[in-house]
């Protein structure tokens, strides 16, 4: 599954991309657009050097590969919240925390609010699904920034037996709330997942199909979802701006701040917008604030519809502890890989 390479270092080289600007305001991006690998700024820290999107997205694919490796087994099949262990990935998540593990210079940092508190409850007890909080301010991208590993793992047990949507969204909602358990957050990620998929399916069968079709069956396949069921109904109205036209909004309606809506919408916008991965993921960072988490949302799934090759090699070579990405993605690869043999 080549498009695992593609997603995760599309959204690791975003995230680098980010970190040196951010909190800066749109204004300073307009001034000085960022155009290439810079560096130092917000955190002080050399080129190439990823944050808490990058760790925690490391520490679901190694929790998401122990996972399988302990719980898959080819002979019996199972739904996918079997195969999942949820523990398993919180605890990697209270390992960067403190620990400083899945991070390139041993300690985590930009760690966001809400992530913090819900490894703080998970660490002093709380079972690892019901740790996330549910109040209206805990919807920052935490969550979203870090959920793209489960797209890979759906379809790769899609292609040997069928997974049920029902099934796929509890998946979801579930690695949401380790940190984000608030309906919306879980929305936000549930919508993104499935516009992922379409571009797995896509990349991985190479059927070249346009990226605007792919945004529109991910979008409506999980609106039509959430819309039978009674539970998210007034949640929906906040993602009414994704459903309708979001490609057609003026840059000035587009916010990139840290709430999950706003993310989701930008990294949207932005694919609709581009034609490249580069242009796509600098789109991203020069929309200001959040830079780091909106250019690694977009990067993941522009990595996966334009492909590896089209990530800048440079880029990709700067990245702190390069063989040590390598490594955790390979494990993954190898192992959700075995699925068809
Ligand atoms: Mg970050």
């Amino acid at each position: 599954m080549k498009s695992i390479r593609n997603g995760v270092f599309g959204h690791i080289v975003g995230d680098a991309l980010g970190l040196p600007v951010q909190f800066f305001p749109r204004e300073d991006r307009e001034r000085e657009p960022v155009d290439d690998m810079i560096g130092y700024g917000s955190f002080d820290l050399p080129p190439g050097s990823w944050s808490d999107d990058g760790s925690l997205t490391l520490a679901t694919i190694d929790g998401l590969t122990k996972s399988f490796k302990e719980n898959y087994d080819e002979n019996e099949e199972k739904n996918l919240n079997e195969i999942i262990d949820y523990e398993m990935i919180m605890e990697n998540f209270s390992r960067w925390l403190n620990e400083g593990e899945f991070t390139p210079y041993d300690f985590a940092y930009d760690i966001g609010g809400a992530t913090m508190d819900g490894i703080r409850r998970y660490d002093g007890g709380c079972e690892a699904i019901m740790s996330g909080g549910i109040g209206e301010r805990d919807n920052g991208n935490g969550s979203l920034m870090r959920i793209l590993p489960l797209a890979f793992l759906i379809y790769s047990l899609s292609q040997k037996y069928q997974i049920s949507m029902e099934d796929r969204m509890e998946a979801v909602h579930k690695l949401s709330s380790l940190t984000h358990r608030h309906i919306r957050s879980q929305i936000s990620c549930g919508i993104y997942v499935n516009i992922a998929l379409e571009f797995i399916e896509n990349f991985e069968n190479d059927k070249g199909r346009d990226l605007e079709g792919l945004i529109d069956n991910g979008i409506k396949n999980s609106m039509r979802y959430y819309m039978e069921d009674p539970s998210f109904k007034d949640e929906l109205h906040h993602f009414i701006r994704v459903y309708i036209d979001i490609q057609s909004l003026p840059k000035d309606e587009i916010k990139s701040g840290g709430y999950t809506i706003s993310s989701l919408e930008a990294s949207i916008w932005c694919l609709l917008n581009n034609y490249n991965y580069k242009d796509t993921v600098l789109e991203a960072v020069n929309l200001g604030y959040d830079t780091d988490t909106t250019a690694c949302i977009v990067g993941g799934l522009a990595g996966i519809y334009y492909g590896y090759e089209e990530i800048p090699e440079d880029w990709i070579n700067q990245l702190a502890k390069l063989d040590y990405i390598n490594e955790i993605v390979d494990e993954f690869t190898d192992c959700i890989s075995s699925i068809n043999k």
